[in-house]
C-alpha cells in the first residue's frame, strides 16, 4: 500500500534526480593535467582523486534517488526492503530515497554494505 505522503517524497526525488544528472554531466571531462613540477602533480593528483570520489558518491546517490521513485511509482515507498515494515516518516523526512528502516539500516552497516546515506543533511537543509 502506498504510503501517506508520497507527493512530497517524489517531488523531492525527482528534483534530487535532476540536480545529480546535471552535476555528473557537467562533470564528464575529469581534469588530466599534467605537470612537471612534482609538488603540482601531487596536487593535481589530490584533486582528480577528491573529483573521482565526489562522482561515485553522487551516482552511487543517484542509482537511490532513482530506485526510490520506482518505488514511490509501484506504491512499495515508505516500506522497508528487507522487513517490509514502514520506515518511519522522520527518517524517510531525512533521507527520502532510504530503502532500509533504521534497525535494518544499522544491521546493514555493521555488515559493512555501503550505506551512502551519511550526506543526506545538505537535502535537509535545503528542504
Ligand atoms: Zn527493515
Amino acid at each position: 500500500m502506498a504510503a501517506s505522503g508520497v507527493c512530497w517524497a517524489q517531488e523531492i526525488l525527482e528534483r534530487k534526480e535532476a540536480e545529480l544528472t546535471h552535476e555528473l554531466r557537467t562533470r564528464d571531462g575529469i581534469a588530466i593535467e599534467k605537470s612537471a613540477d612534482p609538488m603540482d602533480e601531487i596536487q593535481y593528483a589530490s584533486e582528480r582523486d577528491l573529483a573521482i570520489r565526489n562522482v561515485d558518491r553522487e551516482s552511487t546517490l543517484l542509482r537511490q534517488v532513482k530506485a526510490a521513485l520506482r518505488r514511490v511509482r509501484d506504491g512499495s515507498f515508505g516500506t522497508c526492503v528487507e522487513c517490509d515494515w514502514a520506515i518511519s516518516p522522520k527518517r524517510l523526512a531525512a533521507v527520502p530515497w532510504a530503502s532500509r528502516c533504521i534497525q535494518c539500516q544499522d544491521a546493514a552497516d555493521r555488515a559493512g554494505q555501503p550505506a551512502a546515506e551519511s550526506f543526506g543533511d545538505n537535502l535537509v537543509n535545503a528542504a
